[in-house]
């Protein structure tokens, strides 16, 4: 059958089409099943307007993508970004069902973005914005605990999760699960522990698993272990900070750091907090003492490192750039940094990418969990330890017991994924790591595609 007209080919979406396509070759799956599972069920684009502090009106673009259905709910963080397009929304939708498939997260795959530049709105124009936007979500039911639930992503947080939460609670008051609808949400307003520095925190497990293993490291020139692994980070917001400062806390050493101003170099290893402090002060990387600064945020891609951590934004590594890299080991934490052209000059070279359908999948494994605990209306741990202690008010509040549980499950998840998908991609032969957590998504949407059988 032919393919709806008007699905894209280019961009970013044609981007993780090409990477679905690389590793659909090696499965078995009937061409239909594989078009399912390759396209987007469906996308809300929508316009509405602002009110601005003047009393002008401004029009704000939006965005909904629902990748996959195989599971419900779909799942999936909400960007503010003047440069976000549709496209965008269908490649990083897209991402999320196999990144869900592969951490073992019952989920289908969402993404949403929001065409505003956060930089540049007030406190409360963001408000505003992240209220309609819900309720926008909300008539066309793209949102809701049993339909599609966010989270952040690139320009929001906790504070937006929050507004959400709110916003759908005063239009559904009679949902006893409402606060169910997103993740992320700030921990006093029924979010978990844990689950802002998750997606960081994930990257630091996924490098560390790959690392551990002799086999898999000894090619790359490195030894085992994350003792001494000099490290650059691209980006330091949620994802980059996350994943430098666990890393540091590990052993490893971050020898560079980049941000929209520029990017710095200690090749004796920064204090990523010392640094992220110094920036907040004096609005600057570049005046940190002691390190060599450039101008161009690009610069870091050229440091010598064992481990580069594209932490930003899709497409940063591209043709023209890729032969600059000197790291061993790029490890998306953001979504779709490496083009699939400059993919090749890496492997070409030798270098090992973890990919980020499996490196950055802490994010959503822990939103799950927040999901779960919020259906569940009771925090992890709080029976159990009322039962052991005797006293059913000593955990009221989210407590460092919760916190750890998330962190240890957080952890053996990516363990486990980890062992799944180096299994397929040593047993099968496959040519890389991101072709192997392709086939291993793939496989587990088909059979659950499968096993469903299809309505009617
Ligand atoms: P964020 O907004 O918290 O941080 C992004 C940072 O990148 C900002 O500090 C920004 O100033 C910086 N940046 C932008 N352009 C840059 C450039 N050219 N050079 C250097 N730095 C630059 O966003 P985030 O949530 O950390 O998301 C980053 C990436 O990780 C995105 O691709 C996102 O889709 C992905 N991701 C995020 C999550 C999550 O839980 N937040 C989960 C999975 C994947």
């Amino acid at each position: 059958m032919a393919i709806t007209p008007g699905l894209t080919e280019t961009g970013f979406f044609g981007s993780v089409l090409s990477n679905f396509d690389r590793a659909a070759r090696h499965t078995k799956h009937h061409p239909g099943l594989l078009d399912q599972v390759k396209y987007c069920n469906a996308v809300y684009r929508m316009r509405f307007p602002i009110r601005m502090e003047d009393g002008s009106v401004e029009v704000v673009e939006a965005y909904r993508a629902e990748h996959s259905h195989h599971r419900t709910p779909t799942k999936g963080g909400i960007r503010f970004s003047e440069d976000v397009t549709q496209d965008d929304v269908m490649a990083l939708a897209a991402l999320m069902t196999f990144k869900c498939a592969l951490v073992r997260v019952p989920f289908g795959g969402a993404k949403g973005g929001v065409c505003v530049n956060p930089q540049r709105c007030t406190v409360e124009q963001l408000e505003r914005i992240t209220r309609r936007y819900t309720a926008e979500l909300l008539k066309k039911d793209f949102i809701g605990p049993a339909v599609d639930v966010p989270a952040p992503d690139y320009g929001t947080g906790p504070r937006e999760m929050g507004w959400i939460a709110d916003t759908y609670r005063m239009m559904r008051p009679h949902d006893l699960d409402a606060l169910a609808c997103v993740t992320g949400k700030p921990v006093e307003q029924h979010g978990i522990p844990g689950r802002t520095e998750a997606t960081g925190r994930g990257v630091c497990h996924a490098i560390e698993e790959c690392v551990s293993v002799p086999e898999d490291v000894k090619p790359l020139g490195l030894k085992p272990g994350l003792s001494g692994v000099r490290v650059v980070v691209q980006g330091l917001g949620n994802v980059g900070y996350h994943a430098a400062h666990t890393l540091q806390e590990r052993g490893a050493v971050i020898v560079g750091v980049a941000e929209r101003e520029g990017a710095i170099l200690a090749a004796d290893g920064l204090d990523v907090d010392a640094v992220v402090a110094r920036r907040r002060e004096t609005g600057t990387l570049l005046e940190h003492p002691g390190v060599k600064s450039f101008e161009r945020p690009e610069a870091c891609f050229g440091f010598d490192c064992d481990v580069l951590i594209p932490a930003a934004l899709e497409g940063v590594i591209h043709e023209g750039n890729a032969g600059q890299i000197r790291a061993r080991i790029i490890a998306e934490g953001a979504n779709g940094p490496v083009t699939p052209e400059a993919e090749q000059v890496l492997l070409d070279k030798g270098a090992l990418i973890i990919p980020d359908i499996y490196c950055n999948a802490g994010g959503v494994t822990v939103s799950y969990f927040e999901w779960l605990k919020n259906l569940n209306h009771v925090s992890f741990g709080r029976i159990g330890s009322a039962a052991q202690h005797g006293s059913a008010t000593a955990h009221l509040s989210p407590s460092s017991e919760e916190h750890e549980h998330v962190r240890r499950a957080l952890a053996d998840t990516m363990a486990f994924a980890h062992r799944e998908v180096r299994e397929v991609w040593r047993s099968r032969g496959l040519p890389d790591l991101r072709t192997a957590a392709f086939v291993q998504a793939i496989d587990k949407i088909a059979v659950a595609y499968e096993s469903v059988g299809i309505f009617p």
